[in-house]
């Protein structure tokens, strides 16, 4: 069995920046119009969602391929925060981490089948719980869609001990309680397929 650890590179991408579109506003479900190669840096920071799955470690049989997500953290993941504790230098101690970009995205095979890049890149809407959608960047953690307070950090878990560690993640709120739906916002345009 192998280890995959993951990240996103939002803030230290070497995409081409265009200050001027980095400026303007977010256009309202712009997810569902570009693909992820035509977002601007801005749109393509914003389509995380911060649920941090991705920074949980994943552990694969080297013979069927199965992905068997832990309950353990990457060393640097700040669970209560629910993000990397040391964002810029992470790559000195860890150094697996993976730069998501566009043409990576459809190869990696291990990203939770919530991340909101995956599902673009799958031609798929938003859950309603998406900061973008929900306008309340809360509702990962109202949905239950993040790991925030529910990881340990890998300290020196060994591969057994690792996979003493699997764990069923819960199922994301289908729908946003009560309290929450009135942000919710509709879809409105048709999906267009992502390269
Ligand atoms: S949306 Fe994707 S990239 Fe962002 S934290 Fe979640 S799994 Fe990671
Ligand atoms: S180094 Fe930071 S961003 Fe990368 S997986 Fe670990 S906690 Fe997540």
């Amino acid at each position: 069995m192998s280890e995959k650890t993951t990240l996103l590179d939002y803030r230290n991408s070497r995409r081409k920046r265009d200050a001027e579109a980095d400026a303007k506003p977010l256009e309202d479900g712009y997810w569902r119009r570009k693909t992820l190669t035509e977002m601007n840096e801005r749109e393509w920071e914003a389509l995380c969602d911060r649920c941090s799955k991705c920074c949980v470690i994943s552990i694969e049989d080297a013979d069927t391929g199965e992905l068997y997500l832990t309950d353990v953290s990457c060393k640097l993941f700040d669970t209560k925060a629910c993000g990397c504790s040391d964002y810029a230098n992470r790559k000195q101690y860890v150094s697996d981490c993976v730069k998501l970009t566009p043409k990576n995205v459809p190869k990696l095979d291990w990203l939770p089948r919530t991340c909101a890049y995956r599902l673009v890149s799958e031609g798929k809407d938003l859950f309603w719980w998406h900061p973008l959608v929900s306008g309340d960047e809360n509702t990962v953690h109202v949905a239950k869609a993040s790991v925030r307070n529910m990881t340990r950090p890998e300290g020196r878990l060994k591969m057994a001990g690792l996979i003493k560690r699997i764990t069923r993640w819960p199922t994301p709120l289908e729908k946003p309680p009560a309290k929450y739906r009135r942000k919710a916002k509709a879809p409105s345009r048709p999906r267009r397929k992502a390269d």
